[in-house]
């Protein structure tokens, strides 16, 4: 499988041709990622979705709220995302007519972990940049899940090594909760071709070579060839690109 990111900018998604076939796929993929989620909220009732505002999120949103589904949307503001990804909450919420459920960290362990180890502190050891993650992304999400008992997420196996062997719905130990990944098998032009037919918003840093945002800091735009989470932690070793999020 190919992890080469397609040419991520907003003229290459204007050529993006929905010709029949992918407009077929895409249609009865939505079924699918449909369904799914509907299985799960008749079967366990509390039913979340970690909106962590990519272009997968936004399809997700987007299939959500025009189907009405029952699910809590939530996103984690860490206090460090860029100001394109502020505007498209507000966008979201201006178009899909809802309030995005926003969890912050906690603000003395913020406080704690700035006045000993400095405000950048997460470039100087993988140790420093995941307890980082944890205090203002992992410590938030527990609490987002603490009673929920299936939770969706926008990830996909073709993001990253990390993810290749992704499933569609598997059991989330460390949450002990269901954890869907309705779109896991879902190419990156897919994706695109969604957002293209539906009108989707999405966060206007994707037209500048971000295909994978998080914190401003921790993301940088890639290069033609680059994987599309090159970005992301951009001076780690690939193997340890993941915030904590998603612990196996
Ligand atoms: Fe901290 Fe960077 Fe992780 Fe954001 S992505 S929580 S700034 S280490």
């Amino acid at each position: 499988m190919s992890t080469q990111p397609i040419k991520l900018n907003k003229k290459h998604i204007d050529t993006i041709d929905i010709n029949d076939a992918l407009s077929k796929t895409i249609d009865g993929k939505s079924q699918k990622v449909i369904s799914l989620i509907q299985k799960n909220i008749e079967e366990l009732h509390s039913v979340a979705f970690a909106n962590s505002l990519g272009a997968e999120d936004m399809v997700l949103v987007d299939l959500i709220r025009k189907n009405k589904l029952h699910v809590e949307i939530f996103s984690i503001d860490t206090g460090r995302l860029p100001s394109e990804t502020y505007n498209l909450i507000q966008e979201v919420e201006d178009k899909y007519q809802f309030k995005i459920k926003i969890y912050f960290p906690n603000q003395e362990k913020v406080e704690s972990y700035i006045n000993v180890h400095g405000i950048n502190a997460f470039y100087n050891s993988l140790d420093l940049r995941k307890s980082c993650c944890g205090i203002r992304k992992v410590e938030p999400l527990n609490r987002a899940l603490k009673d929920k008992k299936a939770w969706i997420t926008g990830m996909r196996q073709e993001q990253s090594q990390t993810r290749l062997t992704l499933k569609e719905e598997e059991f989330d130990e460390t949450h002990q909760s269901q954890k869907l990944n309705p779109l896991s098998s879902w190419s990156e032009l897919e994706i695109w071709a969604y957002i293209k037919m539906n009108d989707v918003p999405y966060n206007a840093l994707h037209d500048q070579f971000y295909p994978s945002i998080g914190c401003a800091p921790c993301t940088r735009a890639i290069s033609e060839g680059e994987d599309v989470r090159a970005g992301r932690w951009w001076w780690e070793d690939p193997q340890n690109k993941e915030c904590g999020l998603h612990v196996k």
